[in-house]
């Protein structure tokens, strides 16, 4: 239906972007291949055009924190993310260019840290209503060890990707 609204088709400006995270307890593939696969396969069984596809990497919190635990494969993962540590990507992580707002106006670093509760630096504004481009530009982000995600493999972020 979004295909017949010209959405995901080429010239029209109207984006449709795929999101990808995987099943399992792995890294995404490489975002560029399975951009062309899902392209190819999406046309080919049931006539469905796209523009992009971004990957997200599962972060090891709240419900995929749980089925690794329920999994007995919590350190295997974390091990996973650690080895796989990109310096490359750290330069592209999205509390670098981003803050996440809560309905309350509370700001948080990024949405991975509101779904933990952890607020941006106390040194900073807490609040949206208290904004400080300055102070929030040079703040120390709150970083803990699922921010392993972010930074292993090609790197991962709400826009995909980052190498
Ligand atoms: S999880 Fe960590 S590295 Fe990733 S965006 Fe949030 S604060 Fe940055």
């Amino acid at each position: 239906m979004l295909n017949e609204h010209g959405f995901g088709k080429e010239g029209t400006g109207l984006e449709l972007d795929l999101v990808y995270n995987p099943l399992g307890f792995h890294l995404p593939p490489s975002q560029e291949d399975l951009e062309q696969d899902y392209k190819r396969q999406l046309k080919k069984h049931f006539d469905i055009a796209f523009n992009n596809l971004y990957t997200i990497t599962n972060l090891p919190i709240s419900r995929f924190l749980e089925s690794l635990v329920k999994a007995g494969k919590e350190q295997e993962y974390m091990d996973l993310l650690v080895n796989s540590f990109n310096p490359a990507a750290v330069g592209g992580v999205m509390c670098r260019n981003t803050l996440s707002v809560r309905w309350d106006g509370k700001l948080y670093d990024c949405d991975f840290n509101q779904m933990l509760e952890i607020g941006t630096d106390s040194n900073v504004p807490q609040y949206i209503g208290e904004f400080d481009k300055e102070a929030l530009n040079n703040r120390n982000i709150q970083i803990d060890q699922h921010c392993f995600g972010c930074t292993a493999g090609a790197g991962s972020s709400c826009q995909g990707s980052l190498t």
